[in-house]
């Protein structure tokens, strides 16, 4: 696999603060941001803060603290977004996946019932 990194992608200039975001949560290792075109009443998006493109990127070559700090980042939005009823993750990755930008990203989806993950 070719996990060649673009640091010229839109969240990558979100890491550096290039363009603006509205934020949730952030810690060292994780930016949690509200998504710009939200398909639910909640709609965020986790990222890491390494250079990394997508999730099987992420869990092939991020350290253990990177990956601990970033799960710990969708346990504080889970809590702080109040999706208790129930949420969807979803990391939507490369060509098949319909990935649309290049730097791993975790979209948490709920606030509201929702539909079946697939169509059939
Ligand atoms: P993907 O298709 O790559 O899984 O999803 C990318 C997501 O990023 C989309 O849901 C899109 O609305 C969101 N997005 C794209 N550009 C921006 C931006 O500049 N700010 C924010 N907050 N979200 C963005």
């Amino acid at each position: 696999m070719d996990y060649s990194y673009d640091p010229e992608n839109i969240f990558a200039k979100i890491l550096r603060g290039e363009i603006p975001n509205y934020t949730v949560f952030e810690n060292d290792h994780a930016l949690a941001f509200r998504d710009i075109q939200p398909q639910a009443k909640v709609h965020v998006l986790v990222i890491p803060k390494g250079p990394y493109v997508s999730l099987d990127h992420f869990a092939r070559d991020a350290s253990a603290q990177e990956q601990v700090g970033f799960m710990k980042a969708l346990a504080a939005v889970c809590e702080s977004e109040g999706v208790d009823a129930g949420f969807r993750a979803i990391a939507n990755t490369r060509a098949h996946g319909v990935q649309d930008v290049p730097h791993f990203h975790l979209h948490i989806i709920g606030g509201q019932q929702l539909g079946v993950m697939l169509p059939r």
